[in-house]
């Protein structure tokens, strides 16, 4: 029975670095990494954790005045960890991400929506109710929401009634949402955990399973410990910026800040918007060029026409009628030889016979 402990545990710097480079190792021993995350990469963002000594509810199981998140939410930015995990993504080293996290930032950071699974939701993310087209919003769609979850907000497509995609605490997770990360985390032979107690199903359930299946390996990095330690080949006490620094400057992989990255996604709009211009005055020009030689045919005509003497008009087969000149035929039988003849070079004969 695991007894919660409240305590945030952190390792000695050597004990952190030799455990990275555990953790490195893993990673490039690995054919298919999942990596699942908790409140805890998002902290340095200034959004406050549930469980950590000041955390939601610890605070408000003991009286204390909860904390709230330090920004607006549409002003809150990825951290180091959350562009490190992005980065990994991008180099086909994770394969997939299944977050607990509702504020977005992952998507934020530049994860592809198809290689993250959130199992409660995202706080940018609203879906039409009939056609199930999804919105994403720079602003936190569930500030506008009422209890049953309508944003107020209407589907450009059909008209339906949008719904933010946030899991409040009892409701039912969405099914395929929970049956896609299942099949990852069936499929992974790795599962990298940062920044979760673990304590909630069926999130806590999902990284066992490569160790269960016997095929796989469990590594956790979280200050507090977690029901799953037992599980895990590998126990990082740091907090979650600092090992992925570690982390990543161990695999040699450079890792872009939000802003630089912001910055080049700006470059990379910019580049594309002038290729399509270029691209419709390329075709433009095309048009014009094609209007230029049919102009040109017309004014050519005309001056061939004028050249011609008034009574006559001439066109490309030298006759007066815009026709193929039709073929004479002669009034004189065509003459036949025979076969006879052809061989022998004798009479000339009128007869089709050989
Ligand atoms: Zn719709």
């Amino acid at each position: 029975m695991f007894t919660e402990d409240k305590t945030e545990y952190f390792d000695e710097e050597d004990e952190l670095l030799k455990k990275v480079k555990k953790m490195a190792k893993m990673i490039r021993k690995a054919k298919k990494i999942v990596v699942y995350t908790g409140a805890g990469i998002s902290t340095s963002a200034g959004i406050p954790d549930y469980r950590g000594p000041n955390g939601v509810w610890t605070c408000r199981n003991e009286g204390r005045k909860a904390p709230r998140v330090k920004k607006a939410w549409n002003l809150l930015e990825p951290t180091f960890a959350h562009m490190s995990i992005a980065t990994l993504i991008e180099r086909g080293i994770v394969k997939h991400l299944v977050s607990q996290n509702v504020d977005g930032l992952h998507v934020h950071s530049g994860v592809p929506l198809g290689k993250i699974s959130e199992l409660h939701g995202n706080t940018n993310k609203e879906y039409c109710q009939d056609c199930k087209k999804e919105y994403f919003r720079p602003f936190c769609v569930a500030e506008s929401s009422t209890m049953n979850h309508l944003t107020g907000r209407i589907c450009d497509e059909c008209g339906g009634s949008l719904m933010d995609s946030i899991i409040n605490f009892g409701e039912i997770l969405n099914p395929e949402i929970i049956s896609r990360a299942l099949n990852e985390a069936q499929n992974s032979d790795l599962s990298l955990i940062f920044g979760t107690s673990l304590r909630v199903a069926p999130a806590n359930k999902l990284p066992t399973i490569p160790v269960e299946n016997g095929n796989g390996k469990m590594a956790i990095c979280n200050l507090q410990k977690t029901p799953l330690d037992s599980y895990s080949k590998l126990l990082v006490r740091g907090k979650t910026d600092k090992v992925f620094k570690l982390l990543m400057k161990e695999l040699q992989i450079p890792v872009l800040s939000f802003k630089e990255t912001l910055e080049l996604r700006a470059k990379e709009r910019k580049v594309k918007k002038l290729n399509n211009k270029n691209e419709n005055e390329n075709e433009n020009k095309k048009e014009n060029e094609k209007e230029k030689v049919k102009k040109t045919k017309k004014v050519k005509k005309k001056l061939i026409k004028k050249k011609i003497p008034k009574n006559q008009t001439l066109n490309i087969y030298g006759n007066n009628k815009l026709e193929k000149p039709k073929k004479v035929k002669s009034k004189q039988k065509p003459i036949k030889i025979s076969f006879y003849d052809r061989v022998f070079g004798q009479n000339v004969d009128d007869d089709d016979s050989d």
